[in-house]
């Protein structure tokens, strides 16, 4: 058993009920015995990144859990798993996203998990929820203030508004 850390984590999802398969998400979050979350950010509809497809809600969640970081990946790939199955013969494409952004201060480079995520400090669906987290969440690689990597980005394409 490890002590427990701090992690925070990103939820995303444009497919069916978005704001339902969050709730999903965090609802099977809060039934693991090793895990408890701390916060939970507000829901932000964002414009995708990359190819055209519907817009995203996001939001990012702060935990504590004593699973370690190959256990928390692995809770979160069950939880994906099970929410983007539907009834029928067919399976559908994936429904929610969850993400490992930060895990305590740790710096982790294996072949199936990289934390801090590897993306994170580009997308803005990541980082104004977390700022609403916790306005002073430093990047462990960088040392950077979230914010002060917010600031800096320059993707005016990445549209992120609060959903009512
Ligand atoms: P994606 O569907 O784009 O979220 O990619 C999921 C895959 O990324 C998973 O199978 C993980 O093995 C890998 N991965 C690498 N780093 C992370 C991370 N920090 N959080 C979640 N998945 C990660």
């Amino acid at each position: 058993m490890i002590r427990n850390e701090i992690a925070y984590l990103s939820l995303g999802s444009n497919r069916g009920r978005r704001a339902e398969n969050i709730r999903r998400a965090i609802s099977q979050l809060r039934d693991q015995p090793d895990l408890r979350i701390k916060a939970i950010s507000s829901l932000y509809e964002t414009s995708p990144v990359g190819f055209k497809q519907p817009l995203y809600l996001n939001a990012a969640l702060k935990i504590k859990t004593s699973l370690p970081p190959e256990k928390l990946l692995e809770c979160l790939k069950k939880i994906e798993e099970d929410l983007g199955r539907h009834p029928g013969p067919r399976w559908r494409a994936r429904t929610i996203d969850l993400d490992i952004i930060f895990y305590g201060r740790r710096l982790l480079r294996a072949r199936n998990l990289v934390v801090p995520h590897p993306q994170f400090r580009f997308r803005r669906f990541v980082l104004i929820p977390l700022l609403e987290l916790s306005p002073r969440l430093k990047d462990p690689k960088t040392k950077k203030p979230i914010g002060q990597i917010l600031a800096n980005l320059t993707s005016p394409d990445q549209k992120v508004r609060l959903k009512k």
